[in-house]
C-alpha cells in the first residue's frame, strides 16, 4: 500500500484527502488551519502534527494550497528537505507555469519524481471524486500520478511535461472567463431587445453561439439547467478564483508574448466585479453588473 502525504486541507483538499481515506489509502494529512485538520480527521484521515511531519514517511506526497509562493514555501521547507528520495511529488494547487516548471526541476534535482496536476471542478467535485486532473509530468511518471490520483477524479489526462497541466488549466479557464462574459453580454444585449430570455436560451443552445457557459452554467436564474444563478450566485466557482486564474492567464501570457486581448478584458472586467465587492459570488454573477442591476447580489 502506497503511501500518502496530503498537505492542504481547505475547501478543495478536504474532500479530496477524504476520497483517499475513503478508498483505503494509507493517508498522512497536515493543514495550518487546526479547524481543517480536526474535519481531516473526522473523514477518516491520518493527520500530522505539521508537514515535515507528514512526508516523513510518504511515498506519494499531494499538495494543495493556494498560490505559488505557498507551494514553494512547502516545498523548500519540508517536502524537498524531509521527504525520502525517490517520491513522487504532485501539486494540484493552481499555480503560475513558470514556478510549476521550476519547483519541478528542484524536485529532479533533488531526486525526485514530479508532477504539476491543477484541477478542473470545484469543491463540489473534490467531495464527490470526480475531478479533472490535467497532469504536467515526465511520460515514464504519468502511470504512477494517474494511479495516485484515481480515487477523486473522473479523468486524469496528461497534457505533457513539466508545467504543461499548469498551461492546459489557465487556457482553458481564460477561454471559460471570455465565454461567460459572452454569454452575459448576449442575455443582457437579449433583454434590451424585448427577447425572453428562455427562448434566447433555446435558440443559441442551438446555434453557433452554443456554448458551456451557455448551455450547463447558464447565468440566468430560472433558464436552463439549476445552476449558481438558481440559488443567488453562492457557492460555485467564485470570482475571485476566476480573478486569480485570469492574472495567471495574463502573467503567461506577457511572459510567453502571446496576444490575448480578450482574456486582459476579462481579467479587467472581473477586477471591478471583485472590487465592487463580489469576489465571493459565483462568476456568473458578473451578467447583474452588465445588467446594471447589483442591487439583487447583496
Ligand atoms: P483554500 O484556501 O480553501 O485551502 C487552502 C488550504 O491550504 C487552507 O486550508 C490553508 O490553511 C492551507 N495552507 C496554506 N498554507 C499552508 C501551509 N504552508 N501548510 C499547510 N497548509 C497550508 O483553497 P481551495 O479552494 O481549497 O483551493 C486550493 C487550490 O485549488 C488553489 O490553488 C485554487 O486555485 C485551486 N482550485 C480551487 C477551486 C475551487 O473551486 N475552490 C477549483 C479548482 C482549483
Amino acid at each position: 500500500m502506497t503511501r500518502i502525504a496530503f498537505i492542504g486541507l481547505g475547501n478543495m483538499g478536504g474532500g479530496m484527502a477524504a476520497n483517499l481515506a475513503r478508498a483505503g489509502r494509507e493517508l498522512t494529512a497536515f493543514d495550518l488551519s487546526a479547524a481543517a485538520l480536526e474535519r481531516a480527521r473526522a473523514s477518516g484521515c491520518g493527520v500530522a502534527v505539521s508537514a515535515t511531519a507528514a512526508v516523513a514517511e510518504a511515498e506519494v506526497v499531494i499538495t494543495m494550497l493556494p498560490a505559488g509562493t505557498h507551494v514553494r514555501q512547502v516545498y523548500d521547507e519540508a517536502i524537498l528537505t524531509n521527504t525520502r528520495k525517490g517520491a513522487l511529488l504532485i501539486d494540484c494547487s493552481t499555480i503560475d507555469v513558470g514556478s510549476a516548471r521550476a519547483i519541478a526541476g528542484l524536485a529532479k534535482d533533488a531526486g525526485f519524481r514530479a508532477a504539476d496536476a491543477p484541477v478542473s471542478g470545484g469543491a463540489a467535485a473534490a467531495d464527490a471524486g470526480t475531478l479533472t486532473f490535467m497532469v504536467g509530468c515526465a511520460d515514464d511518471d504519468f502511470a504512477a500520478v494517474e494511479a495516485a490520483l484515481q480515487p477523486m477524479a473522473k479523468a486524469v489526462i496528461q497534457a505533457g511535461g513539466a508545467g504543461a497541466g499548469q498551461a492546459a488549466k489557465v487556457c482553458n479557464n481564460m477561454l471559460l472567463g471570455i465565454s461567460m462574459l459572452g454569454t452575459c453580454e448576449a442575455f443582457a444585449l437579449a433583454e434590451k431587445l424585448g427577447l425572453e430570455s428562455e427562448r434566447f436560451f433555446e435558440i443559441a443552445s442551438k446555434s453557433s453561439g452554443q456554448c458551456w457557459s451557455l448551455t450547463s452554467y447558464c447565468p440566468v436564474a430560472g433558464v436552463g439547467p439549476a445552476t449558481a444563478a438558481d440559488r443567488g450566485y453562492a457557492g460555485g466557482f467564485a470570482t475571485a478564483m476566476m480573478l486569480k486564474d485570469l492574472k495567471l492567464a495574463q502573467e503567461a501570457a506577457a511572459k510567453s508574448g502571446a496576444a490575448t486581448p480578450m482574456g486582459a478584458q476579462a481579467e479587467a472586467l472581473y477586477a471591478l466585479f471583485d472590487r465592487l465587492g463580489f469576489a465571493g459570488k459565483d462568476f456568473s454573477a458578473v451578467l447583474q453588473m452588465l445588467r446594471g442591476d447589483l442591487g439583487v447580489l447583496s
